[in-house]
């Protein structure tokens, strides 16, 4: 399930694509041909993104709201757009004949969506109510922090749980959760009640300041400079989420900070991971 973080970057990339454009729609696969069909030469005006939920902006038409879900893709394509391969649910493309500066035609853009949970067309009114289904976004500059907390500091479940669902923060997911609650010392049992404002201020800011360098780099990195593979002489994370952390994924191995094996547990169908040593109740 891809964070909040890849569904933002996603956005730039399509706007950095298509916005301004008309474009080819289809769906290859079929389950969206009548959308694609009202989308079909119209352009891409702007690109949105709360949560995990991905909206494209077509003007009158409506907006495309798109959830990847755990098996989703987006991937994009220059030249000419070859024979759709596997199940393509909508296909972008801009159009050869248009121009981009001073007559000269621009390099074609394709993008091919496969095995999202939803791709739907919605209204301004029915995109509204999705954003209003969801909780702050550490990613939407508009986003208050406060929503969350008048949740939070109700509630009995634990934290580690209410970071991941998201009407009551919408883009955290398993790596962002564990990692912040590592940052601030938080054992991920404790109740949402037992966190005091400041804990959950010093949480929002860091999920903001880490998420946004997930955008802007594109991967995950969560530790402290004094914790990087250069300043502790070890040899850089392997792994296929890429990235430095603390804790995720890293379970038996030892804490970076105090050396305790890190632990594992299934909290809400997800695995957690946390570091006993450093986070205490
Ligand atoms: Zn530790």
């Amino acid at each position: 399930m891809p964070e909040g973080h890849t569904i933002h970057r996603l956005a730039r990339d399509v706007a950095d694509r298509f916005a301004g454009h008309p474009l080819d729609a289809s769906s290859p696969q079929g389950k969206f041909a009548d959308g694609a069909a009202l989308l079909d030469g119209t352009a891409l005006t702007v690109t949105e993104a709360h949560g995990k939920h991905l909206f494209l902006g077509f003007g009158p038409v409506g907006w495309v709201h798109i959830h990847l879900g755990l098996y989703g893709t987006f991937r994009f394509g220059e030249g000419p757009p070859p024979e759709p391969v596997g199940q393509v649910r909508l296909r972008l493309a801009t159009r050869p004949d248009e121009p981009a500066v001073a007559g000269v035609p621009g390099p074609l853009h394709y993008a091919d969506l496969r095995g999202p949970t939803r791709c739907e067309l919605l209204t301004g009114p029915e995109k509204q109510a999705v954003s209003d289904r969801l909780g702050p976004d550490p990613l939407r500059p508009a986003s208050d922090p406060r929503a969350a907390w008048e949740r939070i500091s109700r509630s009995r479940t634990s934290i580690a749980a209410l970071l991941m669902d998201q009407k009551v923060v919408a883009g955290v997911g398993n790596v962002y959760r564990a990692e912040v609650l590592f940052r601030h010392g938080i054992d991920p049992y404790r109740a949402g009640r037992d966190l005091t404002r400041e804990e959950w201020d010093a949480l929002w800011a860091d999920l903001v300041a880490l998420m946004r360098d997930g955008v802007r780099k594109n991967r995950i990195d969560t530790v402290r400079d004094e914790h990087t593979p250069e300043a502790m002489g070890r040899p850089p994370r392997v792994d296929d989420h890429g990235g430095e952390v603390y804790v995720y994924r890293r379970a038996g191995q030892p804490c970076l900070v105090c050396g305790s094996p890190v632990a594992t547990a299934e909290l809400a169908a997800r695995n957690l991971f946390w570091c006993p040593g450093c986070q205490r109740g």
